[in-house]
């Protein structure tokens, strides 16, 4: 995986001395801001330079993980409506680094028709996007690997796309009983094929922070 890019030597010393001294504080998820919202793939900025999407299930804590990652409170709207957001939404890091929150589902009452659509515009999505380095798929640990989760991770595997898997609300398990749902994970993600890593994450303790934004940078910071 490359370095992370570097200010150049002599720069930014003092700037630095005022703030706190965390290396987390300067990680470039920070800058992440709302762009687009967009209906349909074709709707989505030029494809260019590098993203990375984030899928999950209505509810499994996919708007909390992405404000957790890029250190902000209201950059993903945490919505309570089924089905309300069908749309792409496109937050840009910098020019030619973008996340690309995907509209999930999960309630029993989404009708098949809008599942069907649903999956004819993630497909396209997945597979034409030239620029998409790979998918973050948010579970909730304690119901990890539904009917959605399996579907994604099937178009990663069938599009040779890469699949990190945020175990979240972590911090409502015991500590064994969320390192035993890690292994059933990574041990199922095995037997699926394709290039998919998990890890524990919890919105609320902030933990799997650095390991969750570590993957992702590599995606977007390495080449196609
Ligand atoms: P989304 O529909 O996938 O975007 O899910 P949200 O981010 O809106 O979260 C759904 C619910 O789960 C909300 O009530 C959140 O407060 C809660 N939640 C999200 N992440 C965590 C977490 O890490 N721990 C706990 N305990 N609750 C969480």
């Amino acid at each position: 995986m490359p370095s992370p890019p570097r200010k150049p030597a002599g720069t930014g010393v003092r700037a630095d001395a005022r703030r706190p001294r965390d290396a987390a504080a300067d990680h470039p998820f920070r800058r992440a801001h709302f762009v687009l919202s967009a209906p349909e793939p074709r709707h989505l900025p030029a494809d260019e330079g590098a993203e990375v999407a984030f899928a999950g299930r209505s509810n499994a804590g996919k708007s909390s993980a992405l404000n957790v990652l890029c250190d902000q409170t209201g950059l993903a709207r945490t919505s309570k409506t089924p089905g309300r957001t069908q749309a792409l939404v496109v937050f840009e890091i910098d020019p030619g680094r973008r996340l690309v929150d995907l509209p999930g589902y999960g309630y029993a009452e989404v009708p098949e028709a809008v599942k069907a659509q649903w999956g004819r515009a993630i497909d396209r999505y997945l597979h034409e996007r030239q620029s998409l380095r790979g998918v973050v798929l948010i579970m909730d640990s304690r119901h990890p690997l539904k009917e959605f989760d399996r579907l994604m991770l099937d178009y990663c595997r069938d599009v040779g796309l890469r699949c990190h898997v945020l175990l979240t609300k972590a911090d409502k398990l015991a500590r064994s009983e969320a390192a035993q749902t890690l292994a059933a994970v990574r041990r199922e993600l095995a037997a699926l094929g394709g290039e998919a890593s998990a890890q524990l994450f919890s919105a609320l303790k902030k933990s799997g922070l650095d390991e969750a934004r570590g993957v992702i940078a590599g995606w977007l910071d390495a080449g196609e």
